[in-house]
Order: C-alpha cells, then sequence, then structure tokens
C-alpha cells in the first residue's frame, strides 16, 4: 500500500481556506487563515479527500506526493 505525503506551502498560500473546507479532518487554518495540515496527518490520514482539497486550492498550494 502506498503512503501519501501531504504539504502546504506556506509561501504560496493566500489563506483561501478551500483545503479546509474540502478535508476538514486533514487541514486547518492557523490564527491568520492560513491553511496548514493537522499534526500527525502529513500522510493524509487516509482521507480520500485530500487529493479533492489540492484540486480546490486556487494557488496549488496544496502538495499530495505518493511514498
Ligand atoms: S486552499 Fe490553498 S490558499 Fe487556501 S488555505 Fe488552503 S492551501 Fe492556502
Amino acid at each position: 500500500m502506498s503512503s501519501l505525503r501531504v504539504s502546504i506551502d506556506s509561501d504560496v498560500c493566500i489563506g483561501a481556506g478551500q483545503c479546509v473546507l474540502t478535508a476538514p479532518g486533514v487541514f486547518d487554518q492557523d490564527e491568520d487563515g492560513f491553511g496548514l495540515v493537522r499534526p500527525g496527518l502529513g500522510d493524509g490520514g487516509g482521507d480520500p479527500l485530500v487529493r479533492e482539497a489540492a484540486r480546490a486550492c486556487p494557488v496549488q498550494a496544496v502538495t499530495v506526493e505518493e511514498g
């Protein structure tokens, strides 16, 4: 079974919040509204919505890599 690596490029993120709206189990927003991956969920936690969240981000700040 392959694992995933989910990350957010904080230099690119504009705080649109789409990742959090799409996959709230994996993403959260900091106090400034920028997206972050919830602690311990850098592998996506098996949530199929992480790929949807990557697509939903308007600036492609969410990266989902295999392995
Ligand atoms: S959807 Fe993209 S721009 Fe918006 S908070 Fe998430 S990572 Fe940042």
